[in-house]
């Protein structure tokens, strides 16, 4: 696959005249080993750009490479260079690009799709079936000195955007992602489970896109904290309205007729729809049944604390933590005919979907892949303008040489956005 953008294999004369350093690169070797090394150059193709490399963000994904020692089930079978989430200078272009310079200053557009696939076909190209995606296994990742990749992948970043910025583009163009799936307008009230860097940025897009309320909540209360104090370059005030700690849900069965959840109750007023099949019988209670109970408790508490009523829930939820739980409580609060979006990669399946509760309300239940046409440059514009202030995201900066240590400082948690300084 990645012989279809990079076909040429000799370098250009004028590539080998710059007499380049060493491209140092943060090399997985196999899970949980990374070497920094020196690696071939790339190759500059005639449709390319050559850029050094200035930052690059590490994030879920890479510790899930890390750690895994492959994606998606795929392990790695030779050394492969690690990230996706950089910008850079050019530093040489190919013969036959007309857009760039040297010295312009661009990001990276990891995914290069295939554009043969059924997927593609489509329009759908961050579903492709076969993509090149950096640093996943078979495509040489960002997280080196140098990089080469088609010019098209690479838009422009105004001056007054710094580097350290500039290599959270990625993930505000995945948060653009999640602004189109989720179909987000003004004057929604949107829920956002997880406080982590995606879920942050999806409330910093949801501002920017006008919501009337922004809530969110996660499980760790330093994270939480950090959330408070996330402050809009719009008004100078915190973005989110509300704010809190959650905590798993039990599964021993619930005692709260007090509150006025029974079990097993109508999730909705809107009631059973036409043509269901109603089981009358007793049965038993299953784990799904008990957890459901004690999400429309949570999900009754939620309401209360960002001071909504339960008619009114939430027009959009933002499910960014993974967790099972947070996905039930997300699927309860939401108002009929909200948007659920499934963002948090948690386990590889869970055992509970509320089917009814899903029906009766009519949502629509979506998933996000990465990033579509148009996210780089709406997030580039993003920070250009200044509606989205990404900078204090960044908690901590490494040396490319630094970069296991990058890595453990994801894995710790304590860490929102870490950025590897590529030239340091
Ligand atoms: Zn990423
Ligand atoms: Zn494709």
């Amino acid at each position: 696959m990645s012989a279809f953008h990079f076909p040429e294999k000799t370098q250009p004369p004028h590539v080998a005249a710059l007499n380049l350093p060493p491209n140092t690169s943060c090399v997985l070797l196999k899970k949980q080993t990374i070497s920094v090394e020196p690696c071939p150059l790339p190759i500059l193709q005639p449709d390319g750009v050559l850029v050094k490399v200035m930052a690059t963000g590490i994030c879920g994904s890479d510790l899930h490479n890390y750690l895994a020692g492959g994606v998606g089930g795929r392990p790695v079978t030779e050394p492969l260079v690690m990230g996706h989430e950089s910008a850079g200078e050019v530093i040489a272009v190919g013969d036959r690009v007309m857009t760039h310079k040297v010295g312009d200053r661009v990001a990276v557009e990891p995914g290069l799709p295939c554009r043969r696939c059924i997927n593609c076909k489509s329009g759908r190209m961050n579903i492709c079936l076969d993509q090149h995606y950096c640093g996943a296994p078979g495509s040489v990742g960002s997280l080196s000195r140098f990089f080469a990749l088609p010019a098209d992948m690479a838009p422009h970043i105004p001056a007054h955007v710094s580097w350290d910025e500039a290599g959270c583009i990625q993930p505000l163009a995945i948060g653009v992602q999640i602004g189109k799936r989720a179909d987000l307008r003004a004057h929604q009230t949107v829920a956002i489970f997880g406080c982590g860097p995606i879920g942050l940025i999806a409330g910093a897009v949801a501002h920017a896109y006008s919501a009337r309320r922004i809530i969110a909540c996660d499980i760790n209360p330093a994270r939480v904290e950090f959330a408070r104090k996330y402050i809009s370059p719009l008004t100078g005030k915190p973005i989110f309205d509300h704010v809190f700690v959650n905590k798993a849900l039990p599964s021993t069965p619930v005692k709260v007729e007090a509150a006025g959840h029974k079990q097993g109750a109508d999730p909705t007023p809107a009631g059973i729809a036409d043509g269901e099949i109603v089981e009358a019988d007793e049965h038993e209670e299953s784990l799904g049944d008990i957890k459901w109970a004690h999400a429309e408790v949570a999900a009754a508490r939620f309401l209360e604390e960002a001071g909504l009523s339960a008619e009114m829930g939430v027009d959009r939820v933002i499910e960014a933590s993974g967790a099972e739980d947070c996905g039930l409580i997300g699927v309860a609060i939401a108002k009929q005919g909200a948007t659920y979006l499934a963002v948090g990669l948690g386990h590889m399946q869970t055992n509970i979907f509320p089917t009814i509760a899903v029906t009766c309300k009519e949502l629509d239940v979506k998933g996000i892949t990465r990033y579509t046409a148009s996210c780089f440059p709406s997030a580039i514009d993003m920070l250009a303008r200044g509606v989205v202030d990404i900078k204090p995201l960044i908690t901590k900066k490494y040396t490319l040489a630094e970069s296991r240590d990058a890595f453990e400082a994801v894995r710790s948690g304590r860490e929102i956005k870490v950025i590897v300084k590529n030239q340091e």
